[in-house]
């Protein structure tokens, strides 16, 4: 059964015609959000995210978002915490111990950064969302960039489950997207070669670079 149409879908059809994969910019827009939360928290709060200690801070790719807000206040209550509780787990242990201690704060770190954990469960909703209401919205996505190779992946392993024909469908959409891609990025190096002659470019084609690298990597 179809679940009723709720807040997701709608966020998913108002995000599918912007730039770049819909589930990637609304797991952005969230995690952005939940970082933007915890340092208003904490400053106000004067209490931590209790994971953050347990994950001995943000990977480095929440860090860096955390660092794009600026909030020299914010952080500096939020990380002198995070110091504490790595500086006391250092404390009194012989350098072999200390080595390993930290290898464990890279795995915990991994496994526990609550910014990834808060966009992996994104993700998951918004891929679901999606494969429920694909019928719908597959229109829009074959028009504008569609998802990105790893939120392909995802939709098809659930899919794949649940009804192999819309698997077929998506997968289908990303090819015939991203082959229409691969030509606008043979032309773009073309234009720096002065022995080959073409035209002007279009928009699409002066930015597919960036496209590729967002679709292939993650945006
Ligand atoms: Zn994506
Ligand atoms: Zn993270």
């Amino acid at each position: 059964m179809i679940p009723e149409k709720h807040i997701i879908y709608y966020k998913l059809k108002e995000t599918i015609p912007q730039d770049g994969c819909p589930v990637c910019n609304l797991v952005n827009k969230n995690v952005k959000k939940y970082i933007e939360n915890i340092l208003y928290e904490c400053v106000n709060d004067q209490s931590t995210n209790k994971s953050l200690l347990e994950s001995n801070g943000f990977c480095q790719k929440h860090a860096d978002i955390l660092l794009t807000f600026k909030d020299a206040m914010g952080i500096s209550i939020l990380y002198e915490r995070i110091l504490s509780t790595i500086l006391l787990k250092l404390e009194n242990k012989n350098l072999k111990k200390t080595i390993t201690t930290y290898n464990n704060f890279i795995q915990e770190r991994k496994e526990k950064c609550p910014a990834c954990l808060t966009e992996k469960a994104g993700e998951n909703r918004y891929i679901e969302a999606l494969f429920w209401h694909f019928t719908d919205l597959k229109k829009i996505l074959s028009e504008s960039d569609g998802l990105c190779l790893k939120h392909l992946i995802d939709f098809l392993k659930l899919a794949d489950k649940k009804d192999r024909k819309k698997a077929e469908e998506m997968k289908k959409i990303y090819i015939v997207k991203n082959k229409n891609l691969k030509n606008k990025l043979i032309k773009l190096a073309d234009s720096y070669n002065f022995t080959v002659k073409h035209g002007e470019l279009s928009k699409e084609e002066k930015i597919s670079w960036e496209k590729v690298v967002k679709n292939i990597s993650g945006y």
